[in-house]
């Protein structure tokens, strides 16, 4: 690889509010070389996850923050393309944290986690649906929400990588699954494509009225991934033993001051509901039970998913910057490069 460019986007500043392009820098650095018990990766996709702005600002989390001057953390598949490590080959697909960078030279364990992808399968498939992402709906709901069927679980952020699963998942196993998102076409797909009984654009509709409408019986999971008044609405109708899964609040992600709570929490104690948080990655001991439930699924077509690839390196902060648009109608991946060795048939 002597000569060869390695490519890299770092962390140039701490955002304030919006993430920006200039909160990054362009690098040109050669590629590294390998010492023993390492591997060389080119990086093929980025996987764009909300979690990376928080990964941005200086301030406790369930990871360190990226350090001013570094690359810039994100997920990744890659192909092996050297080897000082005796289980991983040269032509290998691999995932991990390999970040905004053309090649990475990592090893197992560690920082820049490093497995195998299966082979015959579309590596994209392990950054979103049987990746972390279908991980999180996956465990989130099953482990945390506990559904029963019959219930009705609604979901916030429900067109996206995440909710979508969520729902479908619900569904296969006996429940109502009622979705929230922003604009018309996403939740045609929700109706349409993915079996949503219902679905709410809340940016056109009342989130409240529209949900006492849709569940008289009250909400019995709210699965939420934005937070904020959609949160507080769904608090407000919860049913009786109703749990709350806060996977995450991406409406408050790019603000300077936290929002204030639900003003509305007491609901949890008439209702006597369950509000509780999770991290998919403490169920990294379950990960391969996860990976092959939702692989069956896919392949069975009764778990559809919708794959958002921008291209190129260069293209790495504004891609960022669809996520939290919500131009992305799937899961948020940009491609970066070709296998340099061909994939076997
Ligand atoms: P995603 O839902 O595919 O993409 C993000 C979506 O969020 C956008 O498409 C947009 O959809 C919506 N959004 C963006 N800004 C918003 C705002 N200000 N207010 C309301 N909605 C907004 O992303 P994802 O990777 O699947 O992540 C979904 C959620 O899961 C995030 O909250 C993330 O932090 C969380 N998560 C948690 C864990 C965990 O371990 N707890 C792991 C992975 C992800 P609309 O067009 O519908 O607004």
């Amino acid at each position: 690889m002597k000569n060869q460019i390695n490519r890299q986007w770092r962390l140039a500043a701490r955002p304030k509010g919006m993430v920006k392009e200039s909160d990054f820098s362009f690098h040109e650095v050669p590629v590294p070389t390998i010492e023993e018990g390492q591997v060389l990766v080119r990086n093929l996709y980025l996987s764009f996850d909300p979690a990376q702005r928080g990964w941005m600002d200086d301030r406790p989390s369930y990871v360190p923050p990226v350090g001013l001057g570094e690359v810039m953390r994100a997920g990744s598949v890659g192909q092996v393309i050297e080897s000082k490590l005796p289980d991983f080959a040269v032509g290998d697909l691999v995932q991990g944290t390999f970040g905004w960078q053309d090649y990475a030279a990592v090893k197992p364990g560690g920082p820049l986690v490093l497995g195998k992808l299966p082979q015959g399968m579309p590596p994209t498939l392990f950054l979103g649906v049987c990746g972390l992402t279908g991980l999180t709906a996956y465990f989130g709901l099953l482990d945390v929400g506990r559904p029963i069927p019959g219930e009705t679980v609604v979901i916030s952020g429900a067109a996206g990588a995440t909710g979508s699963v969520v729902g479908q998942l619900a569904k296969i196993k006996g429940c109502r699954a009622i979705g929230i998102a922003g604009g018309k076409d996403k939740c045609r797909w929700l109706t349409e494509v993915a079996g949503f009984e219902a679905a709410i654009d809340y940016k056109t509709e009342s989130v409240e009225e529209r949900l006492k409408e849709l569940c008289p019986n009250g909400i019995n999971i709210f699965f939420d991934n934005v937070g904020g008044e959609i949160l507080e609405a769904a608090i407000g109708l919860l049913a009786n033993k109703g749990r709350v899964v806060l996977c995450g609040g991406i409406s408050a992600y790019n603000q300077e001051q936290a929002p204030p709570g639900p003003k509305n929490y007491l609901n949890l104690v008439i209702r006597r509901g369950r509000m509780e948080g999770f991290i998919v990655i403490d169920y990294i001991e379950r990960f391969h039970e996860g990976e092959q439930s939702m692989l069956g699924w896919v392949l069975q077509g009764r778990i559809k998913h919708q794959e958002d690839i921008q291209e190129g390196l260069e293209n790495a902060p504004k891609t960022m910057l669809r996520l939290f648009g919500g131009k992305n109608q799937g899961k948020q991946l940009l491609k970066i490069a070709e296998p340099p060795i061909p994939l076997p048939e």
